[in-house]
């Protein structure tokens, strides 16, 4: 047996050593699906996902070089650039998220960082998307402390910064801004008290020990992050990684394994790359750990799958979207999450699809 293997897998680590991640990575694909199954079912319901919405809130004309982007200005994507969006439009938009059973909606917009002009607007869209009882999630690239505190006041949920790949790669993939960069924003959302939202890309050419190293970076972070997307490069024409080779599918599965053992408590979200993914597929990343999933018709600027056929999946999986709850503190979210597994405990082994 190796070290992975006799490790104490439902515990909370900030600890992981490359070694131990690689070692993960390498178990027969059965045992690997088979220890994340048992993991998320020690903290989740195993049969909801969450479901958040994405909206574009500005669009292209970005100044950094993220070679999977096709919202950076440096490439020749054909993209329709947007300007930031009136806050109107950005509530019309939550409000059909929210019709269509989203429970988070995320706005994005292509920035480097905010600047102080686009303050009152994006905070303006937090409290007024809060107001219509969906979660928020703001993705506005780096952030300064005081950028920080502003969203927070405002009552924002979630702040998203991927770290897209591990130390080691990013130079390959961005050289705009630095991997520290990047863990110092995500510090300082955690320090105004938001929730963190960071995960990263796979399929950009990086080996399997860049897969484990972002894991680990991950991992290792002070707090788990409460979102971890794992997005499956979609390869754009016109970016830096159009003719990028196809990744195994099952690499794919076994990172979204990786994670949940990894992070036990956080939310696994299949994000970006969904589109090309077969419906299998999507449910053998929902039995590796994933619970939390992009749905509507854009991700962003790239494809996602409709609303619906995500919804029929769910029926055939016997999947329930997760509800948005309002708890008190912690010990409620326990509490309630107890319930849940020990009724998943009682409930018969298999699914009943005359129901
Ligand atoms: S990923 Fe974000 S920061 Fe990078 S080019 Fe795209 S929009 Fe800009």
């Amino acid at each position: 047996m190796t070290a992975a293997q006799q490790m104490p897998f439902s515990k909370i680590r900030h600890d992981w050593t490359r070694q131990q991640v690689l070692e993960l990575f390498a178990m027969p694909f059965n045992d690997l699906l088979f220890t994340a199954q048992q993991v998320h079912r020690t903290h989740f319901d195993a049969n909801r996902v969450q479901v958040s919405t994405l909206c574009s809130i500005k669009t292209g004309a970005c100044p950094e070089d993220c070679a999977y982007c096709p919202q950076s200005a440096r490439y020749d994507t054909g993209l329709e650039r947007e300007k930031l969006m009136k806050v109107e439009k950005v509530l019309e938009e939550a409000r059909a998220a929210k019709a269509s059973g989203a429970t988070r909606f995320c706005m994005g917009a292509a920035w480097r960082s905010p600047k102080k002009k686009d303050m009152p607007y994006v905070t303006q869209m937090v409290r007024e998307v809060k107001a219509l009882g969906l979660e928020t999630c703001m993705t506005l690239g780096m952030l300064n402390d005081d950028q920080a505190a502003e969203l927070a006041d405002a009552g924002l949920d979630y702040y998203n910064h991927n770290l897209d790949t591990s130390a080691e790669y990013y130079g390959e993939i961005i050289t705009t801004r630095t991997y520290q960069d990047r863990l110092e924003t995500l510090d300082r959302v955690r320090q105004a008290g938001m929730k963190v939202c960071a995960g990263g890309i796979i399929g950009m050419g990086e080996g399997e020990k860049d897969r484990a190293g972002l894991l680990m970076q991950l991992a290792n972070l002070p707090e788990h992050p409460e979102s971890v997307p794992i997005n499956m490069l979609v390869k754009v024409a016109g970016t830096p990684l159009e003719q990028e080779e196809d990744l195994d599918p099952f690499e794919f599965i076994r990172c979204i394994a990786v994670a949940r053992i990894m992070m036990p408590k956080s939310h696994v979200r299949l994000s970006a790359g969904r589109e090309a993914m077969s419906d299998e597929m999507q449910s053998l990343a929902f039995l590796a750990g994933a619970n939390s999933i992009f749905y509507g018709e854009k991700l962003l600027t790239t494809g996602n799958p409709e609303a619906n056929k995500d919804m029929q999946l769910f029926g055939r999986l016997g999947i329930q979207p997760e509800e948005y709850q309002q708890y008190a503190d912690e010990a409620e979210v326990e509490a309630d999450l107890t319930s849940r597994i020990a009724e998943q405990e009682n409930a018969p082994y298999f699914y009943d699809a005359a129901k």
